[in-house]
């Protein structure tokens, strides 16, 4: 980073900083002699901003030139740590977003950084739960006082602590606090991760001790049930020594070893023979020791091992173009583990993190401790903790991360891969950076110059295009594991079935019903796919057919059972399910169709004394919820697994033979130029759940259009085909790969305004961009959270100039922001949209 001598840090007194708002600019604050630490690039400092604002900025330069004339210049109040919290090139990744995906500095710095190390006026903190006095450094006055006041508010924001303490230095106290846990920034919406605590016992003396050990087995001498428990914990206890762990096992493992009560464990305590206490233990945490072992590839996969490290002598991003269960997984370990014996660091990105228990478990057994979780759902603490231990340290370890730990400050990154590269999922869409991870993967590995692996059954045109095009190399594995064939699909037309007669009032045809008993029947399990979460989508008086809509959105309502309540799935708002009609105040209100809520419930009642999970947004809020289905359904706890596009994410049960998609019309219709390819990755991917070892699988498409190219091609696993079709449809509509599309976005409270206002700014842009604009169109969804929406499409061609298409894009803006009557028209953009 900055590598100032100390006469010219002496000159340098100025510093262009980032703030984490969503302003175009950067701002230059003096650096004030009498700074304790003088701040340099990647430095955290507090600044003031705005009427008596304090926020956390990020020096993104240094300068003697004192800015024009005409600013008041303000001074920076602290810098917060001895030394940069970035590394290089971090910042520059940071300018890559910003713009290509034309959003502001601040945007990204919203993004990239755990809140920890944000602290602003109006963050909201508390009293970290596990923070006790004893054992922790004294707090100096300032800090006593701020404890007091967050002691007796509770959660607090910056801003108010400061009105309270009369303190001046607040934030930075806040932040040096925050930094020792002893007070936490508060998540209100996130819900929090909490470490798991476990019982544990252990002897209550040396193992070595001879004649306590003695003691103790003469204690109980003629008890047959405590003589039996405590050799098993001596025995269990002095496994874990030998491998130079911890001598405690954990109390329900000492019970299922023996198959005795707690009243045992309890009995030996009271002699005090043994201790039992509790601990917390890391739901992710890897107690046992790594093998360090690599599965043995079989010969194709060893082919495309090969394949890929030639592949990478000559070119920096590979795909992997691997059917589901052949074995990608197990390349990608080969690979993570030659990165890290070459002392480098593997990024491996998954398109929802909160689904890869199964995989965090299998890299463990490998790599134990090298394997690091960066997760949505841990704590800012644990992420605050994650990003020092990586800034400051740059071990060899892989990082397992969702989108946002491509912002991880990396010393040596070595590889990136990118599983499933194809998931839509790697797009942020709300807020801005509104960027694409596997896309910023890509860059970030350039930059340290390090190689991208993209793995993927079922790649994106995007991706599979530019291997074609030998932009990328392309490694292939076609086979499953073992020989285990993809299953076979069927689709049932559901009009003819209707016409037949044969529908049973409920979403099920005659034919999954059987299929599904025949397989509960063979102990086998089914996995039942709709893409609808909610009991019933459709609320509507059936007399005067008045449906209730979100006060705040254009969007009617999904009856939840469970709560009793309708709910709107664009904004969250819920409404009491009317009695009578608001409308024509008949008492005629009822609910139609099915969400994954009444299936559950129609399995229920269907398949008789099987036992029903449900995997959806409901049914999982937070990260517990998850791993208990997915563990007893892979235990065979339940036979049926009900679920919206969750189950569709590389979760791997042995025991499924049947996917049932109960309608596929939702997939296919949609109204955007991806549906098609969306529609084929998503059949494709969750009937790659059925049969995955010796038991062939089957799949069951039910839909109202069994001609679908999309449906067809699918029956027939044919990939290249459907790429190809979908190629040619891109090129005729001039659609990516072979143009860039950006949306932009207009918003406004008033939908006069926005849509006079829409028409201007399309035509406008019409003048400098020509055909190449669409729109004005209403979308799909024309209004949410109160704001009316209108959006304007722009294709440019892949090889135009970003910077001139970015210049003509913000002098638009500028001039339509002219007008004050415009000041709060919201404008955005959305670059290469999912
Ligand atoms: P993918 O990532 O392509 O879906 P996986 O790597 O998950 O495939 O492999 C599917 C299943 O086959 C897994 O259970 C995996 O353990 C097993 N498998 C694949 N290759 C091997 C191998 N070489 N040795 C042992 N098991 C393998
Ligand atoms: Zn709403």
């Amino acid at each position: 980073m900055s590598s100032a001598s100390p006469q010219a840090s002496a000159i340098e007194m100025y510093a262009e900083v980032i703030l984490p708002l969503p302003l175009g600019v950067t701002f230059t604050y003096r650096i004030p002699e009498e700074l304790a630490i003088k701040p340099t690039v990647g430095s955290r400092v507090i600044v003031p901003f705005g009427a008596k604002k304090l926020y956390t900025a990020i020096v993104c330069g240094l300068t003697p030139t004192p800015p024009a004339e005409g600013f008041q210049i303000k001074d920076i109040m602290e810098t917060l740590d001895p030394g940069p919290i970035l590394r290089y090139p971090q910042l520059k990744l940071w300018e890559w977003i910003a713009d290509y995906y034309l959003c502001s500095l601040g945007d990204v710095m919203k993004a990239a950084l755990p809140a920890g190390l944000k602290v602003e006026s109006e963050t909201f903190v508390e009293i970290d739960p596990d923070y006790s006095e004893e054992g922790s450094a004294r707090l100096t006055e300032g800090e006593a006082l701020v404890m007091q006041t967050i002691d007796h508010h509770g959660r607090i924001s910056v801003a108010e602590l400061e009105r309270r303490t009369g303190l001046a230095s607040t934030a930075k106290i806040v932040s040096r606090l925050v930094e020792r846990k002893v007070i936490m920034v508060s998540e209100k919406l996130v819900e929090r991760y909490r470490a798991k605590k476990e019982i544990f016992v252990k002897l209550s003396f040396e193992y070595d001790d001879y004649d306590a050990m003695h003691d103790a087995f003469a204690s109980v001498y003629n008890l047959p049930k405590q003589e039996q428990m405590l050799i098993a914990l001596v025995d269990m206890a002095n496994k874990k020594r030998q491998l130079g762990l911890k001598p405690e096992v954990p109390r329900r493992m000492l019970i299922e070893t023996t198959g005795l009560s707690t009243a045992i464990v309890a009995a030996l305590a009271s002699k005090g023979i043994i201790e039992v206490f509790k601990r917390e233990v890391s739901r992710f945490g890897f107690s046992g020791l790594a093998t360090g072992t690599l599965p043995k590839l079989t010969p194709h996969q060893s082919e495309a091992l090969d394949a890929i490290h030639k592949g990478f002598l000559s070119r920096d991003v590979m795909l992997l173009h691997g059917v589901t269960s052949s074995g990608k997984t197990e390349l990608y370990i080969h690979l993570i583990d030659f990165v890290l014996r070459k002392g480098e660091q593997v990024l491996y990105l998954v398109p929802e993190i909160a689904l890869t228990t199964q995989l965090t478990k299998r890299l463990q057994r490998v790599f134990g401790k090298k394997v690091v979780i960066y997760h949505s759902k841990f704590s800012d603490n644990e992420r605050v903790d994650i990003w020092k231990k990586l800034l400051h340290g740059g071990e060899p370890c892989v990082v397992v991360g969702a989108r946002s730990a491509v912002f991880l400050p990396f010393a040596k990154l070595g590889m990136v891969i990118v599983d499933e590269e194809h998931e839509s999922s790697y797009k942020q869409y709300d807020p801005a950076p509104r960027y694409n991870a596997r896309d910023t993967a890509i860059v970030l590995a350039s930059m340290h110059g390090a190689k991208t692996l993209l793995g993927s059954a079922t790649p994106s045109v995007e991706t599979f295009y530019k291997a074609q095009m030998g932009r990328y190399g392309l490694a292939t594995l076609t086979e499953r594991y073992e020989g285990a064939t993809l299953p076979d699909i069927e689709v049932i037309d559901m009009l003819d079935e209707k016409k037949r007669g044969r529908t049973t009032g409920s979403p099920l045809s005659q034919r999954l019903l059987t299929l599904t008993r025949e397989a509960i029947e063979r102990k086998e399990q089914a996995i039942l796919f709709h893409n609808r979460r909610g009991f019933a989508p459709v609320v509507v008086c059936k007399q005067c057919a008045h449906v209730p809509k979100c006060q705040y959105c254009d969007v009617s309502l999904t009856y939840h059972r469970r709560q009793d309540e309708m709910v709107c799935h664009y904004c969250g708002a819920t409404y009491k399910l009317p009695h009578i009609c608001p409308s024509c105040h008949e008492p005629a209100i009822e609910v139609y169709g099915y969400g994954t809520e009444r299936l559950e419930e129609i399995a229920d009642n269907a398949f008789g004394d099987a036992k029903i999970l449900r995997m959806d947004l409901d049914t999982t809020r937070n990260k517990e919820s998850y791993d208990r289905i997915i563990t007893d359904f892979s235990q065979r706890k339940a036979q049926i697994l009900v679920g919206t596009q969750m189950v569709t994410k590389g979760l791997d049960f042995d025991g499924v033979t049947l996917v049932g998609v109960l309608n596929a019309d939702t997939l296919i219709n949609f109204p955007d130029f991806r549906s098609a390819e969306r529609a084929f990755n998503m059949l494709e991917q969750v009937s790659g759940r059925a049969g995955r070892r010796d038991t062939p699988g089957r799949v069951v498409i039910q839909t109202t259009q069994p001609t679908h190219p999309v449906i067809e091609l699918v029956k027939e696993h044919d990939y290249h085909g459907f790429f190809s079709r979908e190629l040619d449809e891109r090129r005729r509509y001039n659609y990516p790969p072979f143009t860039r599309v950006i949306n932009i976005y207009l918003k406004h409270r008033d939908r006069a305004v926005v849509s006079e206002v829409s028409g201007r700014y399309a035509a406008r842009l019409r003048e400098l961009f020509g055909n190449r604009v669409f729109g004005p169109e209403e979308p799909h969804v024309g209004r949410v959270q109160q704001l009316y929406i209108r959006k304007i499409m722009l294709k440019v061609e892949t090889e135009a100039s970003t910077r001139k298409v970015k210049e003509i894009l913000r002098q638009v803006y500028e001039d339509f922001m002219r007008d004050r009557s415009l000041r709060s028209l919201v404008v955005y953009y959305d670059v290469d949209p999912m």
